[in-house]
């Protein structure tokens, strides 16, 4: 069937219009008053990404105004949590603007919780604060629509475009509308992907109809990842996979009770649990377990090892707190406007939280840049802060010439969060249009002969399923093609088994990991035969493709790092413990679109703040 061709040609192309997208599209308008900034999104901006179903609190926020906190705090606080490793310049530069973004929030409408003593805003904790989030996302997807030249919803971005001249030159986007079926081209001056972290690569603990019960978004697919890996741009710290400790089965956030709640976690037998394994964890991570806060990485640790020992489940001590008819209703709201299926599964389950602790569980691991972990690309800092290695352009450029980046797709910059995401996005939006506005000069030239054959390529599935469905003799089993499930399903197992997830108790060595590179070499080769019954199995076809080739990129990161240094997210069997003299740096990767062959290298961690 032929498709039509849309073209759309913009100076700013911003990928994926959830935070980091929304910030991103906002801020290109601030600085490039004439341009013409494209949003394109996959799902509906007014409630797409991570965000979607709302948030209860800002996780990151200096309060610098009433000198609560400062940015070189921040920078010591993420450099903690992850255990030595962060880019210092790029948490810096997201700091040190993230209040000017929420002030921003507060003026568009959102309602952030005020301690009525101080008048401030109400801490959760010390960089949290509370907010009334169910409606954060479409009140942020406003801005950038008011924005925007244009907001393209339900395109599914499967390519970026390179120039047909610079082979590292980005020069736009192509995908394809998820409900109509038409192909689209973008061409654009700028690329800015901000298209998320990604969840599904490894084997979730909720299966078969639950398997939408993830912790992170189950539509956070890899594109912002698998789009820079695919133009060739460097990657770093892939993997600094990410385990959380939430509510079991809900995967309900455990921040406010911990924070403001002062809720607090036992083993069965009502013991503090944590202490029992300070003296081996400093055995395998040194001085580390002896800083404040315990890194969340180690907390993971001794969750997981208590319950080895056989002293499990653990369980928040919920039965004090709720007895405060306040605290009470602070619990409940928590996740009301975040995370409703949290009170569903305990109201199934006759949890009362005032007669019962409810139960913790450690999450299967998701690959992310602004949570407490920090993979994605390797990008250009800001001029005033960077080390010089750290500096090759403009300000979160990656390595492909006028491709940038914002949210979960940068790497090196933890805990960002909703809005840092968002702030990161102005930032690279601001050095995108300066970009564009230094080049006024340069068009990027997209090859014909380069989108159609990706036209041909993205739509295959439709036509081996066409064709393949004629073999079906039971079921949905065809000889020749396998169904995005069932694709998902087999990658899901490989990491889970080879690249250390649940069933492995997140434990891998160098004979697994490289087992895992074979099986994964062999799904590749049977991704060609992806048959797709209509679009929206088409879109699940190209989220499977984004997410195999990241899944390569973390087991390729998770092989090269010789060491353990974040015990409680992975565990390297053969290389059990933190070595700082070989490995306090970071690793980045590149792969080769042509051979297929990833290229690792280690690259130097600078501490600018002392
Ligand atoms: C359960 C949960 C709880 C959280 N709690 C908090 C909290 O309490 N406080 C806080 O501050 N932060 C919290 N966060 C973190 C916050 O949501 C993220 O840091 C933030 O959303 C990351 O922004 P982003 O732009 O990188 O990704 P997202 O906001 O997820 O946006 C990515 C966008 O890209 C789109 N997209 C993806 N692929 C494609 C493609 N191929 N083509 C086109 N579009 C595409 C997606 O649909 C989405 O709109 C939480 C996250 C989760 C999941």
């Amino acid at each position: 069937m032929s498709r039509k061709t849309v073209f759309v040609d913009s100076d700013i192309l911003v990928v994926g219009g959830g935070m980091g997208g929304c910030g991103a599209t906002y801020e290109s308008r601030y600085w490039g008053r004439d341009l013409k900034i494209v949003c394109v999104e996959k799902a509906n901006i007014e409630r797409s990404g991570a965000v979607a179903q709302g948030l209860y609190a800002i996780n990151c926020y200096m309060g610098m105004h009433w000198n609560e906190n400062q940015p070189e705090d921040h920078v010591r606080y993420a450099r903690n949590d992850l255990m030595g490793l962060v880019r210092e310049d790029l948490g810096y530069d997201i700091a040190r603007h993230v209040d000017a973004t929420v002030h921003k929030f507060e003026e568009w409408g959102l309602p952030i919780m005020k301690d009525p003593k101080t008048g401030r805003y109400q801490r959760e904790g010390k960089w949290q604060i509370m907010i009334h989030g169910e409606s954060y996302k479409p009140l942020v997807a406003e801005a950038a629509r008011k924005a925007a030249s244009a907001v393209y919803n339900r395109i599914m971005v499967t390519h970026l475009l390179m120039d047909s001249k610079r082979p590292n030159r980005v020069a736009g986007a192509v995908g394809f509308n998820v409900r109509s079926g038409d192909f689209y081209v973008f061409r654009a001056k700028a690329v800015i992907v901000a298209a998320g972290g990604a969840s599904h690569i490894f084997k979730p603990r909720a299966v078969g109809e639950g398997m939408g019960r993830t912790w992170y978004a189950p539509w956070s697919s890899a594109s912002a990842y698998a789009l820079p890996i695919l133009a060739g741009a460097k990657m770093t710290q892939m993997e600094n996979r990410i385990v959380l400790t939430r509510f079991k089965d809900g995967y309900g956030p455990v921040g406010a009770y911990f924070l403001h709640l002062k809720t607090y976690t036992q083993n069965a037998y009502g013991q503090d649990y944590e202490a029992f394994w300070r003296d081996s964890i400093e055995k395998m991570v040194g001085d580390y377990v002896n800083h404040h806060p315990v890194p969340t990485c180690l907390r993971n640790h001794a969750l997981l090892e208590e319950v080895k020992a056989g002293r499990g489940p653990i369980r928040m001590v919920t039965k004090e707190a709720f007895k405060d008819p306040h605290k009470e209703t602070i619990g409940w709201e928590n996740f009301l406007g975040m995370t409703i299926g949290q009170a569903v599964v305990w109201a199934s389950q006759n949890i009362d939280p005032k007669e019962i602790n409810p139960e913790l569980t450690t999450s299967e691991p998701y690959v992310m840049g602004s949570h407490a972990t920090c993979s994605g690309a390797w990008a250009s800092g800001p001029e005033d802060y960077a080390p010089a290695e750290y500096q090759w352009g403009y300000n979160r450029m990656m390595t492909v010439e006028g491709l940038f980046g914002a949210g979960d797709t940068i790497g090196g910059t933890a805990h960002k969060f909703s809005s840092g995401s968002f702030t990161e996005g102005r930032i690279a939006a601001k050095a995108a249009v300066r970009y564009v506005m230094e080049r006024s000069n340069d068009r990027p030239e997209v090859s014909e002969t380069e989108y159609a054959r990706l036209k041909k390529v993205i739509y295959q599935p439709l036509e081996n399923y066409r064709i393949g469905r004629n073999e079906i003799v039971a079921g949905t089993v065809s000889p020749s093609y396998i169904l995005p499930l069932h694709g998902l399903q087999r990658l899901e197992k490989i990491m889970d088994e080879y690249v250390g997830g649940i069933s492995a108790h997140y434990t891998t060595n160098q004979p697994l990991l490289t087992r895992g590179l074979e099986l994964l070499a062999m799904l590749k080769e049977d991704l060609a035969c992806l048959g797709a019954e209509d679009l929206h199995q088409l879109q699940r076809a190209w989220e499977l493709q984004h997410r195999v080739l990241a899944s390569e990129c973390v087991t390729q990161h998770t092989l090269f790092r010789q060491e353990t240094r974040w015990p409680g997210y992975y565990y390297r069997a053969d290389h059990p413990r933190l070595d700082d003299q070989d490995w306090h740096c970071f690793t980045l990767s590149r792969y080769d679109r042509d051979s297929g062959r990833w290229e690792m290298e280690k690259a130097p961690v600078y501490h600018i703040i002392d």
